[in-house]
């Protein structure tokens, strides 16, 4: 259920209404848009009883359900896109964010030269793993809290931001001190335990798409985040699992535009691993583009012959610097353009 109330209610008003809802039952989350404010109301059917009253309250401009399983991430909720703003940088809204970086840190100098490339290019977010979630446990599993330092220093002596994954809820904390933005992994997507502590951890949240999961699903599983009181939560498609073989997964376009219409948050695009194959990663990140998303984390390495993870999907400086010219032109021309480090938001209020 939600709550409309008029943006002029008063924060007594909007007290008045979140209490009489904590005494019936409900859990309650407020969003501040520009035309109106929004109190969502959550409840477990049988704990909370039905809502009586609420309308008549001073400011109150109407009481309406929630059709989708997913509440307070759906369009229902709020009309508006959310713009996340995290570090200067704003994620959502009229410009495209690119986040990128190596698949794992590896070194200092390794994460200081490819982020220096990626920044000159226009990236505006690192990315890196410090805890990999790799498919063999013989694999490099990352350098851990040492890697995370290193990104944090890289990041400091740059300008940027970072996003990196953490994949239990034991290092959700020592992650968050590192980090500005947490990668829940398409593996980890539905570890209900992990998305719950990322809810708590006050910083905003990149959930990617499980590769078998549905829209519903990962739609619900940001509902779990959100419903811990994080609204800062980033969708991010980066292919499911299908018959084709010749690419790694089959990246879902049709995702892009659908989740825009159901959700109110941005939604970028992983086109590394959608392809595991660096020649399709701009072509991929092109059609994103196209079809509504807000922006791209793409894997880029200095040396990807080199790289100790992902080293097929990932884009040398050069290349990164090409994809990112051919993706100013196709910002162009679906109105849109490319955040640049140079128009960095002024930190405010939250937008969500
Ligand atoms: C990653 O981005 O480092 C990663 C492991 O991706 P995914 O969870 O999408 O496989
Ligand atoms: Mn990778």
């Amino acid at each position: 259920m939600i709550v409309v109330m008029n943006l002029d209610a008063g924060e007594e008003n909007v007290e008045a209404v979140k209490e009489r809802l904590h005494q019936m039952g409900y859990k309650t989350h407020p969003i501040y848009g520009t035309a109106r404010i929004v109190i969502g109301a959550i409840g477990l059917e049988k704990s909370a009883t039905p809502p009586t009253g609420l309308e008549t309250m001073p400011g109150v401009e109407k009481v309406m359900r929630i059709m989708a399983p997913y509440k307070m991430v759906s369009r229902e909720v709020k009309n508006e896109d959310s713009v996340i703003e995290v570090g200067g940088v704003r994620i959502g809204g009229n410009q495209l964010t690119v986040m990128a970086g190596p698949c794992a840190v590896e070194s200092y100098d390794q994460i200081y030269k490819i982020a220096k490339g990626v920044s000159q290019s226009g990236a505006q977010v690192l990315r890196g793993g410090a805890f990999k979630p790799r498919s063999s446990p013989y694999s490099f599993q990352g350098l851990e809290e040492e890697g995370l330092k290193f990104m944090a220093e890289v990041r400091d002596e740059l300008g940027m931001i970072t996003v990196t994954e953490t994949i239990t809820p034991a290092d959700v904390e020592l992650v968050a001190s590192y980090a500005d933005i947490i990668q829940v992994g398409a593996r980890n997507m539905q570890n209900y335990a992990l998305l719950k502590e990322v809810g708590k951890c006050g910083k905003p949240v990149l959930l990617k798409r499980g590769f078998a999961s549905t829209i519903e699903e990962w739609l619900m599983a940001a509902e779990y985040i959100v419903n811990e009181g994080n609204l800062q939560v980033i969708l991010c498609e980066r292919g499911i699992r299908t018959f084709e073989t010749y690419t790694r997964n089959t990246l879902d376009i049709s995702a892009i535009p659908l989740v825009k219409i159901l959700s109110h948050l941005p939604v970028i695009v992983d086109p590394s691993h959608s392809a595991g194959d660096w020649r399709l990663v701009s072509p991929l990140a092109n059609a994103s583009v196209a079809a509504g998303a807000d922006g791209a984390l793409v894997e880029v390495h200095h040396t990807p012959n080199e790289a100790l993870c992902d080293g097929a999907q990932s884009l040398t400086l050069e290349n990164f610097d090409n994809m990112m010219q051919e993706l100013n032109q196709i910002a162009k021309a679906v109105n849109r353009s490319m955040a640049t480090s140079d128009n960095k938001c002024v930190e405010g209020k939250e937008k969500v």
